[in-house]
């Protein structure tokens, strides 16, 4: 939107008051600008490990690779650099794949109880993990259309944040609840939550409520923009609450299968 202001005053030249012209840009400007904006993230995203690589080789390449405690390092950190650009380029790829409706949503019909018990017990095989998961999902079966493969990344994707912003020995929770129409599921973390006025950006490509520490993370800043886009092609909303200190709430939703009229 773009705003426009009139000062309007009386015969008397005083204040009278104010002529606002609110105006929407055009669609096709809005289009423009974001293609703009994505391309110069992504080089920007790439160009951050190439350079931190460059610098490492040439470091070992000066002789560091003589140095039996350093070289290693400089190695691993070559080899983290390239991993982070392997899974950007993975997560550009699929939302480049969503934007060209190319990919195929494969929706069945699932009992999400057993499902969701299965993906988190998923996180629980990993034993390094001292985070704990406290679930509360209902017993009773519930069913809904869903990609089973799409719908286990969005909950990767907002429980790989979880873990990753939890303290040691936190507490997630997982929490589903069945609501008249769909299904909302809650994944809450202890972390440092994230600042009021970010909470609802950080679905948008790229962002991040904290550069250094999702880097440092080995963020791609894709995760739930990915996680977005799954779940709004499955009719459902993602949202996030946060109270900065207190940890974050993550939910989406998901429509239950409705029932046949007259049936
Ligand atoms: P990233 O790869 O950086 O984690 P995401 O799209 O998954 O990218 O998340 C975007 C940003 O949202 C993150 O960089 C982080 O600042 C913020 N964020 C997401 N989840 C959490 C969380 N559970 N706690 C605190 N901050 C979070």
């Amino acid at each position: 939107l773009k705003a426009s202001f009139t000062v309007v005053l009386d015969e008397n030249d005083q204040f009278a008051g104010l002529i606002s012209v609110i105006s929407d840009i055009t669609e096709e400007e809005k289009i423009e600008r974001e293609r703009r904006e994505f391309v110069s993230n992504v080089s920007h995203e790439l160009r951050t490990p190439l350079t931190t690589m460059r610098s490492y080789l040439e470091a070992l390449g000066d002789g560091a690779w003589k140095n039996e405690e350093i070289a290693p390092q400089f190695l691993q950190v070559t080899q983290n650099e390239t991993e982070r650009m392997i899974r950007l380029v993975n997560d550009l790829l699929q939302l480049s794949k969503m934007d060209q409706k190319e990919q195929d949503i494969l929706k069945e019909r699932v009992n999400v109880v057993p499902f969701f018990h299965h993906v988190l017990d998923r996180y629980e095989m990993n034993k390094e993990e001292t985070v704990r998961i406290d679930r509360t999902i209902p017993k009773e079966s519930i069913f809904l259309w869903l990609d089973k493969d799409k719908v286990i990344q969005v909950i990767d994707n907002v429980m790989s944040n979880a873990l990753k912003y939890s303290p040691e020995d936190g507490t997630i929770r997982f929490k589903v609840t069945k609501e008249r129409k769909r299904v909302k599921i809650m994944i809450q973390d202890e972390g440092p939550g994230i600042p009021q006025e970010k909470v609802d950006k950080v679905f948008d490509r790229f962002y991040r409520a904290d550069a250094a520490r999702s880097r440092k993370l080995g963020g791609t800043g894709l995760g739930l923009a990915i996680a977005k886009e799954i779940v709004e092609n499955h009719q459902g909303h993602i949202w996030a609450e946060s109270i900065e200190g207190k940890g974050t709430k993550v939910f989406f939703t998901l429509p239950l299968i409705g029932r046949k009229r007259g049936g």
